[in-house]
């Protein structure tokens, strides 16, 4: 309808930058009067397709149906109590999912937050606690987070890290698999990335130090990163063999996403415990820590907690979801997507060579710039086609370590003629390029 952002998106982005930092940034400033069916609506009156999701998080959809009506009822009933003061069933019930659902058939403890970064510095907590020790093991191109432990456990300096240390004490960091970039070749990397990042853990930190080895089984801000095939369960393996408590980081990954409920079911790796966030609750704040009950239930009463954590509406919301994925086979849908983007993008990477890697698995695929016949990182090149995109009106967002990667997240009940919409006006904006 108009020029991106349009006059009433550009009044609205003068008066944020009076009254909110610069330190929060803005993707693409069009400021947002409804959202749904994959499609969000600009004040201007502009649509355009989300390639996004809200990074991963309205997965159902905006404002899906079920959740809404959930929220709806829950809003009238009551809004708070704090479940540490008076508790309520849909917590519980959102807990009692989550043992069921996530991966291992092993008794299971569940307790609610309410972001990503804060499930993550209780599952380092909850693994200290039950191993008596301190040191972490993270990855390269690992995020985990913007708190003081969560950016510290988070590989990428820019924009994350820089000017906020003094980062917290006891975190190591290894190589991860990442076949497009590994030295010797994508045939190698599982097997010579588990080798170095083990004798890291033995020769460096002491096996018998390391409380938890803390890992995304796709690595999300990193550039969607699936380590080569045989890497996780090495790991993991070497974690159950030395009482270190495996977490998988599953707060992009986890709910359909990647084409099965948890990315970790791809290879039958097992965590001990396991963070969720973004698609749990369909854009309502809440995050959970799953884990075996014995090291769940070590931690002394009261250890844990928080004000807000498990608020009513968003439990309500997270079994609007959890419904959602069921009824409308979104395990599935998450595959499609997958089937249909993939070869689209792999033909694109046959006619230009400034696509590096095409990637990803489900709905959480990326494909990696560079320079022409080389490995070089292109972020010049991402920046160009995001600009181009979100002008003709497609919302993507960008990732990686060398910020050259764009990665699309489309929410899993986007209709298909949007799809091929969104993946035409890329492959004209990279064309174009
Ligand atoms: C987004 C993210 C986090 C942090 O979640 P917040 O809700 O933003 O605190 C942690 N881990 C991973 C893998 C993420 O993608």
């Amino acid at each position: 309808m108009t020029a991106i952002p349009g006059p009433k998106s550009q009044e609205l982005l003068a008066r944020k930058e009076a009254a909110v930092p610069p330190g929060i940034g803005t993707t693409l400033p069009v400021f947002i009067t409804r959202a749904g069916g994959g499609v969000v609506q600009d004040a201007d009156g502009n649509s355009l397709i989300d390639f996004g999701s809200g990074i991963a998080v309205t997965s159902v959809g905006n404002a899906a149906p079920k959740v809404v009506e959930r929220v709806q009822k829950q809003v009238a009933d009551f809004t708070h109590t704090c479940f540490m003061v008076t508790p309520y069933e849909s917590y519980v019930q959102v807990c009692e999912k989550l043992n069921e659902l996530t991966p291992g058939d092993h008794e299971k403890r569940t307790f609610l937050v309410n972001s990503g970064a804060e499930a993550v510095e209780n599952a380092v907590k909850i693994a200290r606690h039950a191993t008596g020790r301190q040191a972490v093991v993270v990855f390269d191109h690992g995020y985990h987070g913007r708190t003081l432990l969560t950016m510290t456990l988070t590989a990428k300096n820019m924009p994350y890290k820089h000017k906020f240390g003094p980062f917290a004490p006891e975190v190591y960091r290894v190589p991860l698999a990442y076949p497009f970039r590994w030295p010797s070749g994508p045939e190698n990397c599982a097997e010579e990335a588990a080798e170095q990042a083990i004798d890291m853990i033995t020769k460096q930190i002491g096996a018998e130090n390391v409380a938890a080895v803390v890992i995304e089984p796709i690595a999300g801000e990193g550039g969607f990163i699936e380590p080569a095939k045989g890497f996780l369960p090495r790991v993991a393996e070497f974690c159950r063999a030395n009482g270190i408590v495996f977490v998988a980081d599953e707060v992009q990954t986890g709910f359909a996403r990647t084409g099965t409920l948890f990315a970790c079911e791809d290879e039958g790796v097992v965590p001990d415990i396991i963070t969720t966030a973004k698609g749990i609750a369909g854009g309502l704040p809440l995050a959970a820590v799953t884990g075996r009950a014995e090291i769940m239930d070590q931690v002394h009463a009261g250890g844990l907690g928080g004000t807000y954590g498990g608020n009513p509406l968003a439990c309500e919301a997270a079994l609007g979801v959890l419904e959602t994925i069921e009824e409308e086979d979104l395990v599935a849908r998450a595959r499609r997507i997958g089937d249909i983007m993939l070869p689209r993008l792999r033909s694109l990477q046959e006619r230009f060579d400034i696509i590096g890697d095409v990637r990803g698995r489900g709905a959480m695929i990326a494909i990696e710039l560079v320079e022409p016949g080389t490995k070089e990182p292109n972020p010049a090149a991402v920046q160009a086609v995001v600009k181009r995109c979100h002008a003709e009106g497609l919302l993507v967002l960008t990732a990686g370590t060398y910020g050259n990667v764009l990665r699309f997240l489309p929410p899993l009940v986007m209709p298909e003629h949007l799809l091929e919409e969104g993946l035409g006006i890329l492959e004209k904006a990279i064309a174009e390029l």
